[in-house]
């Protein structure tokens, strides 16, 4: 598929280029120029980095935050807590100037100035402008130098409606302004004109994304409609201004539909003929060498070229990082080396293809480029064809030198204000100090004959395109624990989006049957019925449910109480293995039962995901677990064993929840099951299909009869009458903070002929808070508050219900939160785009309502959004200044409500976060260390999350559970969750006859 470089007819001239064009770039400077640059603080910095990884860490993490300090006092504090840190070794002129007593002394004011001053000088470096008439002056600079330019508006990530709306709004007038300006340009010949054709002065980079704030791909088409509705505003205005759009290429999870949608609008009759467009491919993703072939049939196909830009992509850290994570194939190549290979092979496949695509080469690397150059001069490409394109301050005299060689070099000019300017200026910090840069390696003046060479595939990086990359376990290496979490599905994938949609389809053709409890292996038929409906649309059953009698649960009790003796013999590894079928199944039926909770539960499908991945974790961290327990421990002494081991405790029953249909049942029960207990599964009625669903899986796995029984039936009567069963042993309870309490009671009560004390595991509600302060990344912030509270219309024991901002940004924060709340899409959960889908029922939205009233009696509305009709839907609701007392403030509400609350310090902020009466999830979002350390050890909560969202706790990653009010019992998913299924025995034996034993190491 890629030519070694080394065979390539280019080589000998590729080589020659590269050697004039490096001397240009390591132009020798003089003394004085040399010395001035050492006394620059910028300079220094970069400097710093380079040499230092720790430091570099600290100090980008600095910079990261430093747009969000106010003060010099402020400043200083933060160098201090970032690059005071002990693990950090400071270079000398650093460590003098950090050296200060308090933030607000002179030196303090001083260091804070220095430092900056220097940051700033560092973002002017790479920024061109903080305005159009800077970014214009920067223009015509760059024209005098004869090199064209592209202009990139640098923009906080758009997440709400009218973020997306101001984006294309600032690229109209941008253009306007540019073209305005372009009218006074004397032509340069150079850039301006080739081939004998005009060419547009004036270009524009935009980020297709940032038209639509809900843009996902699991909704492709409404993504389509939406951004396309604004894309063609876009050309139509650049082609009455005579001015070019390039499109940028962005995160691997938006490309194939980045892809999609252009190829589909460039279609169209009206803007088929432009030639003044372009699309970027990333040469860093295995898959970008199929993509330009397709984007090669394509403008076959289409009959007018569009310009290609080809570049190496920017986000190589965080795609690896993300695959990691999500446990997905790592969509970028792992080598440098592969990725130049594989740039060279695209650009070698782009420019011989000149006929059908323009070609933008755009890279730093004087490699890359010459090879280019070599390629278009060796070919002959006509100059409208063939341009090169750098960043703006990364690579200024590769670019020069590229343009004295005659070709038209195009300089990226990113535009705009250092805080929304932030991660763009972090991720070319990166890229410049980075150990692999061409760049630095350069600086570094490395051999020319290494810096030159012509890079090659490893063939370790084909393989793993094949087999490793199904299962994502080319990841193994970068992760430091051994349980392998399923991976969600990546609903990018076209393939992932089709199955669901099919899944959702053939699910509906199986509503309406009907489901009867199991007992001791046989369904058995009951003489009341329950329906269960789609919370979207309740004229809809979902199934029929038959509710099992008091004298039917009995029967269930015994049987389980009949199967236990054999169920506690059978070896951990046989019923771990069940646990590892039933994992295997789920993973089968994946789409399936996503299906079933949208239709069930009104979960959205990417709500839905998650929760079978987190239903099979359980099984096979569960199964694993047990087998790991079943060991034992032996505490041996000469003439003596000691040998501590687990035995089962006898009957359990399962009281789950709704709010999880799946992996919270799932959890409780193969927990129970596999440390050798006789389960019941008491689902909530309105999960009950779920339940239905779960249990032929274990059938399916092969769970004996009796062993696990599923008895769906009325809590009030027969599940508090199992509560109170003398031979139920353990209950395992998932729900409200009243229920839990009562289920408490009621087991604490020795009945007649019970012979042990029931243990009951009971988590409860939340009542969760996330701090924000005033050093937050507030696109973060917003995002990770809105997905908290809004997912699944806020019904997660997990979810947001309070948000305790800081002052200074409090008016900021809250603004930026309610034009992000009301740009979600509300509806049916089975739509693709729907964010916010129904509540569990009738009783929950007129409960919900209710609050909301309540809230109005103490709190100011912010925002209350209307609800579709027809479904149990209720609009998503934001109380502004909302008391700590308040009732919205303090009780669970278990809907789409939100309380944002004002804090003074950050001391008021914890105190108010913890004034409730549950501890389960909590939340910073902060970029100050000393508010982390502080929030670790006093933010009273069972998991506590730090700048991310607070919900969708991973098995073995985030065990999960609360105490307070929150429950009792150890965490989910973590290693001391089943120890509460077993009774731990101590065996003693004296081995000594007549003063006779073995002793270890003695002959
Ligand atoms: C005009 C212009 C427009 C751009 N537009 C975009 C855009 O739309 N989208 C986008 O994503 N980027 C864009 N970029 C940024 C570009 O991706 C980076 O600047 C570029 O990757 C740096 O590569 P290089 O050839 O200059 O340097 P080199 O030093 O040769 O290459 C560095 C690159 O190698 C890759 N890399 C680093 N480590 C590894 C590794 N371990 N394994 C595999 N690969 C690795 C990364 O892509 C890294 O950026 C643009 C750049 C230019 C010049």
């Amino acid at each position: 598929m890629v030519t070694p470089a080394s065979l390539s007819p280019y080589e000998t001239k590729t080589q020659e280029i590269a050697r004039q064009l490096i001397s240009a770039t390591r132009e020798h400077r003089s003394f004085f120029a040399q010395m001035r640059d050492q006394m620059r603080w910028d300079d220094k910095m970069l400097g710093w980095a380079m040499s230092n990884p720790g430091l570099r860490v600290q100090l980008f993490r600095f910079i990261d935050c430093l747009p969000s300090l106010h003060s010099k006092a402020e400043i200083a504090r933060h160098l201090q807590e970032y690059l005071g840190n002990e693990i950090v070794e400071l270079p000398g002129a650093l460590k003098a100037l950090l050296g200060f007593a308090s933030p607000d002394s002179m030196p303090g004011q001083i260091a804070a100035t220095t430092v900056s001053t220097g940051v700033e000088a560092l973002a002017h470096r790479y920024i061109a402008g903080e305005t159009i008439q800077q970014v214009i002056k920067t223009i015509e600079r760059l024209r005098k130098d004869r090199m064209a330019f592209t202009v990139d508006l640098l923009g906080e990530a758009v997440i709400t409606e009218v973020e997306a709306q101001s984006y294309l709004n600032r690229y109209l007038d941008l253009l306007g302004q540019l073209t305005e300006a372009s009218q006074r340009w004397s032509t340069v010949e150079q850039i301006d004109r080739a081939d004998a054709e005009d060419l547009p002065r004036v270009q524009a980079s935009v980020k297709l994304t940032a038209f639509y704030s809900q843009f996902d791909p699991l909704d492709e088409q409404g993504s389509q409609e939406k951004v396309s509705d604004r894309i063609r505003l876009l050309l139509r205005r650049a082609k009455e201004l005579g001015a070019a759009i390039h499109f940028d290429m962005e995160q691997y999870q938006y490309k194939a539909t980045i892809l999609t949608i252009l190829k589909q609008l460039l279609m169209e009759e009206e803007f088929r003929d432009r030639a003044d467009i372009g699309i970027t491919l990333q040469a860093y993703l295995r898959d970008s060498i199929g993509d330009l072939k397709d984007l090669i049939t394509w403008a076959k196909e289409r009959g007018t070229p569009v310009t290609v830009r080809l570049v190496k992509g920017a986000y190589w850290d965080q795609e690896t990082i993300k695959a990691v994570q999500k446990d997905w194939p790592q969509p970028v190549f792992n080598d440098k080396e592969a990725t130049d290979a594989n740039f060279e092979a695209m650009t070698r496949l782009l420019l011989e293809n000149h006929n059908y695509l323009y070609a933008a080469i755009g890279s730093h690397n004087v490699r890359s480029q010459s090879l280019a150059i070599a390629i278009a001069e060796t070919l002959n490409i006509p100059r409208r064809r063939f341009e090169c394109q750098v960043l703006y301050g990364m690579a200024d005299k590769l670019g020069k030198a590229i343009a004295d060689r005659g070709h038209r070099v195009r300089i990226y000019c990113p535009y705009g204000e250092l805080i929304p300017g932030m991660s763009y200026l972090i991720r070319r910090l990166l890229e410049n100090t980075a150990n692999s840069s061409f760049l630095r390696q350069n600086l570094e003046e490395r051999p020319i004959e290494e810096l030159l060479k012509a890079p090659v595939m490893k063939s370790s990086e084909f393989s793993i395109l094949s087999s490793q990359l199904a299962d994502g376990s080319q990841n193994s290496e970068l992760k430091t624990h051994n349980f392998s979490n399923a991976p969600d599905t990546d609903y990018a994938l076209s393939s992932h989006r089709q199955e669901v949609r099919q899944a959702l389809q053939q699910v509906r053709q199986q509503l309406g049957k009907t489901y009867l409890p199991l007992v001791n292996g046989e369904y058995i038929n009951t003489v009341n019925y329950v329906d269960s409906v789609n919370p979207s649309n309740p004229s809809e059953v979902v199934g029929q449910i038959g509710l099992l009698s008091v004298e039917q649960a009995d029967q269930a009790i015994a049987a389980a109480k009949a199967a236990f003796p054999g169920w506690k013999r059978t070896p951990a590894k046989e019923r771990a293995d069940i646990l590892r079928r039933a994992a295997e199944l789920m993973e089968q039926r994946r789409q399936e039962l996503i299906a079933w909770m949208v239709f069930e539960t009104g979960k959205v499908v990417k709500e839905a995901d998650p929760e079978v991945s987190e239903a099979i974790d359980f099984c096979r961290y569960y199964a694993d677990e047990m087998e790991r327990l079943e060991q034992g421990v032996a505490y041996d002494y000469p003439g003596e064993t000691n040998r501590y081991h687990y035995q089962p405790r006898g009957v359990s029953l399962i009281i789950s929840p709704w709010n999880f249909p799946l992996a919270i049942p799932v959890g409780m029960t193969v927990a129970s099951l596999v440390a050798g207990n006789c389960t019941l599964l008491k689902p909530a009625e309105v999960s009950s299909v779920i339940a239905a669903k779960f249990t032929e899986i274990l059938i399916e796995a092969g769970i004996p009869p009796g062993v696990f029984q599923f008895v769906p039936g009325k809590g009030s009567t027969v599940g508090s009458h199992m509560v109170k069963h003398p031979d139920v042993h353990m209950i395992i309870f998932t729900g409200s903070q009243e229920v839990g309490c009562r289920i408490y009671a009621d087991a604490a009560i020795l009945q007649p002929g019970q012979k042990h004390l029931k243990r009951v595991i009971a988590e409860m509600g939340g009542k969760n808070a996330i701090v924000v302060d005033e050093s937050a990344d507030l696109d973060q912030a917003v995002q990770g508050v809105v997905q908290s509270a809004f997912g699944y219309s806020g019904q997660k024991c997990s979810a947001c219900s309070r948000v305790v901002v800081l002052e200074p940004i409090y008016d900021v924060f809250l603004a930026r939160l309610v034009e992000a709340v009301r740009s979600l899409n509300l509806g049916p959960a089975e739509l693709p785009g729907t964010k916010v889908g129904p509540v569990i029922d009738a009783n929950a939205q007129a409960r919900i309502r209710e609050y909301i009233e309540k809230g109005k009696l103490d709190s100011e509305v912010a925002l209350e959004m209307p609800a579709p009709e027809g479904g149990y839907f209720v609009g998503p609701v934001i109380f502004r200044d909302v008391p700590p007392t308040a009732v919205i403030a303090q009780e669970e509400i278990f809907g789409p409500v939100l309380a944002v609350m004002r804090a003074k310090t950050f001391d008021e902020a914890l105190e108010i976060a913890n004034g409730t009466n549950f501890a389960l999830t909590g939340g910073l979002y902060s970029r100050t260390p000393s508010h982390i350390d502080r929030a670790q050890a006093e933010f009273e909560v069972g998991n506590l999350y730090i700048n991310r969202g607070i919900t969708g706790a991973i098995v073995a990653r985030q065990p999960f559970g609360g105490f307070k009010l929150s429950g009792v019992g150890s965490k989910a998913g973590g290693p001391d969750y089943l120890l509460q299924f077993l009774e731990p025995r101590t065996v003693t034996e004296n081995v000594q006859r007549q003063g006779f034993a073995p002793i270890e190491g003695a002959d």
